[in-house]
């Protein structure tokens, strides 16, 4: 019954509209009088009640005579990161809706949005505002960190708008293209030109909102843009990095209207997803990059899509130069110096004492012990000092990861050492090598 409904489904729905309402649904049980079918989100639900429900029940009479109607949960969300991996095998078929005029990126499409746990609401919301512009949820208000997905997002929803209609006017700028136009059609007296160009459209995408903070003049032509979309009932989507009322100096009419429509956020991609999102972009690029190689990479790079691809192309490059295949080994060496910058690693005492113990060949054990022979007390003292130089930690704390000893302690370590380093030449080079090693 369930391939039968689905491919009913495929017939009258497109292809993108298909991979997210029906492939992410999973029938669970029948019953006498109800079929349970298991949706990732409630904006899941809300749109097969609203729009695939009726067809269901149609579909299923049309198959078996008998009355069946559907009813939808949503899925918890820890099961929720095995069910997208059906999705992220979406063709890319979708014909390219790019247009000059318009100023959108041709590969930020849905064919190329992977789709996972943090995004996947975002997604299925731009999805509905694509093919029901103005309707349904206006604005629509996307928020999130950087490199996260918003911008391309926005994108996908003016490609897919225009693969729909092609005749639809679309416009999309940044928060400061906005102000900027505004402030130059004021200096070249041609706010009239400047009203026509933005008040006419059918989707006007409205990117980093957060950037009208302090834009007095803006916000407030910004306000009648708005009102005059909306009332129009054209599409309004917005991006920013906070919530509308978390950004300094918005003006309260302009947070309460964006609160009119749905605001979702977009959350990192956790590691499932970033290795779906490498394994799409290495075939784009027609890569060869074997699977635990994505893995290492996806593992390294955690908060960021931009970096991850950033990361990608790193690789790559690495491999061109020196003429090498790409394996995981050669991705830890291509990118080393990339990961220090990228994550700001907190050295810690550990860390220093581990490293002064290499080097002085003695055990961790007596570094943080008692022993008062000089061979033993000079690495001490050494990686007492660095700890109080090189991480944040309190004097005391640092005495505590030294087997409990007093801060006075640690004060005369350092003390003693940092005097000691304007004569002694031997114990300079022996610390700037010990530096060396930590980082
Ligand atoms: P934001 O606007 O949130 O800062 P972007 O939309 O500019 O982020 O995304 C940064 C980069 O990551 C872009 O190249 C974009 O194509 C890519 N990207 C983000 N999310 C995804 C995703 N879910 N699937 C594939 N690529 C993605
Ligand atoms: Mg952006």
């Amino acid at each position: 019954l369930w391939n039968f409904l689905k491919e009913k489904f495929k017939d009258s729905l497109s292809k993108v509209s298909y991979d997210t309402w029906i492939e992410s649904a999973v029938p669970i049980r029948i019953t006498e009088n109800n079929i349970i079918i298991e949706v990732p989100s409630s904006l899941h639900k809300e749109y097969w009640e609203n729009n695939l429900a009726t067809r269901i029940v149609e579909n299923i009479y049309e198959y078996s005579s008998r009355e069946i109607s559907p009813l939808f949960v949503i899925k918890n969300e820890n099961e929720n990161a095995n069910a997208n991996g059906k999705q992220k095998s979406q063709s890319l078929t979708q014909k390219n809706a790019f247009r000059k005029d318009v100023l959108l990126n041709d590969k930020y499409t849905f064919d190329t949005f992977v789709i996972g746990k943090g995004n996947q609401m975002a997604h299925a919301a731009a999805l509905v505002v694509a093919e029901e512009p103005g309707t349904i949820y206006n604005p629509l208000f996307f928020y999130g960190g950087v490199g996260l997905g918003k911008t391309h997002l926005m994108h996908a929803i003016g490609h897919q708008m225009l693969l729909l209609n092609p005749d639809a006017k679309v416009k999309y700028v940044s928060s400061e293209t906005f102000a900027n136009d505004f402030i130059n059609s004021i200096q070249n007296k041609m706010q009239e030109k400047f009203r026509n160009e933005y008040r006419s459209v059918d989707l006007l995408l409205v990117d980093d909102i957060q950037f009208f903070a302090d834009k007095e003049g803006t916000q407030e032509e910004f306000f009648h843009t708005f009102n005059a979309l909306y009332d129009d009932r054209k599409q309004i989507v917005l991006t920013s990095d906070r919530l509308p009322n978390e950004i300094p100096k918005l003006q309260e009419r302009l947070i309460s209207r964006f609160a009119w429509g749905l605001s979702v956020d977009i959350t990192p991609p956790d590691l499932e997803t970033r290795i779906a999102i490498l394994r799409k972009k290495a075939n784009a690029e027609r890569l060869e990059i074997p699977g635990d190689t994505l893995s290492y990479i996806a593992g390294q790079i955690d908060s960021n899509i931009r970096e991850l691809e950033g990361a990608l192309v790193r690789v790559q490059a690495y491999a061109a130069i020196e003429s090498r295949d790409i394996t995981t080994s050669l991705a830890a060496d291509a990118l080393k110096s990339m990961l220090p910058s990228n994550k700001p690693t907190t050295l810690s005492i550990l860390d220093i004492q581990n490293v002064v113990s290499k080097y002085y060949q003695i055990s961790l054990v007596d570094l943080k012990g008692k022993k008062r022979v000089k061979s033993i007390v000079l690495p001490r003292q050494i990686a007492m000092f660095l700890s109080r130089e090189l991480t944040a930690n309190s004097l005391p704390k640092i005495g505590a990861e030294f087997g409990g000893k007093d801060h006075t302690t640690v004060i005369h370590a350092y003390e003693k050492i940092n005097h000691a380093l304007t004569n002694d030449h031997q114990l300079k080079q022996d610390i700037e090598e010990i530096k060396n090693k930590l980082k």
